[in-house]
């Protein structure tokens, strides 16, 4: 067979398993517990279905508003899109172009690394402390732009907001990207740090906090400069991403963000009891701000993700990360869930001889 000319060669991201096991407690995706609010439930009986003969709208004017108003922020400061990847990906294409490396934590979401080699944008991988934490002095004045998850991925830790100023401040000339896709499980947001940072550009998406992961939307917040720029890209990319359905059921969840709130709570004390119970059973566990704890066993961490697995129990477990072999990272439950976890987790038998 002849040879076939210019063919991309690209290592992908690898996405969590989404197994069809029936009676599974799936925790390996950090999707949210609990189902979406009622009231997106509801309005899908009122979607009008004969609208999907158009095009959806450009804009997403109504999303943006009534969003806008519960973040505080204004419409233009805000870009709608399927899911932060799409808003991150078309991010790394619109503000890293200088040509100089941008820098990211070297134990992070495994996209950021991804995006950087699609779009041949150089990088830099900066280590995490060894308490995994993100120093902000590590990180190199004069680079092409800076990308961190806040609260972390996988780690779930959360930066100080001081700390991230102060790496706003350093890197006033590049853009600094805040993926806060966690944020809404105990952490403290960025958006006030607007007012001041022009580089500053968060993201965040319907797929955690608002138990939406199918419905794939997200968004960016920004200055109207740096959303403009986005809007420039999303138009060369895919001007209607966001389609009717998805726009309409985003609304719906916004209006009811007071359930919203609660569940979030909910999953923090469930994560704060459950980590609480793998310290006392010996575990090594990572303080989490996010809907998931990363966790080290006494056994090691594939043992445990077999017998996990072997109960119909799915978690993520990064064998090929040198710095996470060890650990196991697990997305919170229902309190149900966790017990259910935990019952497994006391039976289990002795360490590992070191
Ligand atoms: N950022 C981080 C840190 C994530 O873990 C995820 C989920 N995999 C995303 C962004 C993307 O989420 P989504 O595309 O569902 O909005």
């Amino acid at each position: 067979m002849a040879e076939i000319k210019g063919l991309r060669n690209i290592v992908p991201y690898v996405a969590g398993k989404q197994p069809t096991d029936k009676k599974m407690i799936k925790l390996n995706t950090n999707e949210n517990a609990y189902p979406p609010s009622p009231r997106v439930i509801d309005s899908l009986r009122f979607f009008a279905a004969e609208s999907l003969v158009r095009y959806p709208s450009l804009d997403q004017v109504d999303l943006k508003v009534i969003l806008a108003q519960r973040l505080g922020v204004s419409s233009k400061q805000l870009i709608i899109g399927n899911g932060s990847d799409d808003i991150l990906s078309q991010a790394f294409l619109a503000f890293f172009n200088s040509g100089l490396p941008i820098q990211f934590p070297d134990l992070t979401y495994g996209f950021y690394k991804v995006w950087a080699e699609l779009y041949h944008v150089p990088y830099k991988e900066v280590a995490l402390t060894e308490n995994f934490e993100i120093d902000f002095t590590d990180y190199e004045r004069g680079c092409g732009g800076i990308i961190i998850a806040n609260p972390n991925a996988p780690t779930g830790r959360l930066m100080e907001q001081a700390d991230l100023e102060s790496l706003l401040q350093v890197h006033s000339d590049v853009v600094v990207i805040v993926d806060e896709a966690y944020i809404n499980f105990g952490g403290q947001t960025a958006i006030p740090l607007l007012d001041k940072y022009d580089n500053l550009f968060i993201t965040r998406t319907f797929s955690k906090d608002a138990s939406l992961a199918g419905l794939r939307v997200g968004y960016g917040i920004g200055s109207p400069q740096l959303i403009a720029v986005m809007e420039a890209v999303k138009n060369s990319v895919n001007p209607y991403a966001v389609d009717s359905l998805a726009e309409h059921l985003a609304r719906a969840a916004v209006e009811d963000w007071g359930y919203y709130e609660k569940i979030c709570q909910q999953i923090a004390k469930t994560r704060d009891w459950f980590s609480q119970s793998l310290i006392d059973l010996g575990w090594s566990v990572i303080s989490s701000k996010a809907n998931f704890i990363l966790a080290k066993p006494l056994q090691t961490a594939q043992s445990v993700f077999e017998i996990l697995e072997n109960q119909h129990i799915y978690v993520r477990y990064f064998p090929k990360v040198d710095r996470l072999r060890d650990y196991l990272r697990i997305t919170i439950g229902t309190d149900e869930e966790m017990k259910q976890v935990l019952a497994v987790l006391s039976q289990l038998e002795g360490g590992c001889d070191e």
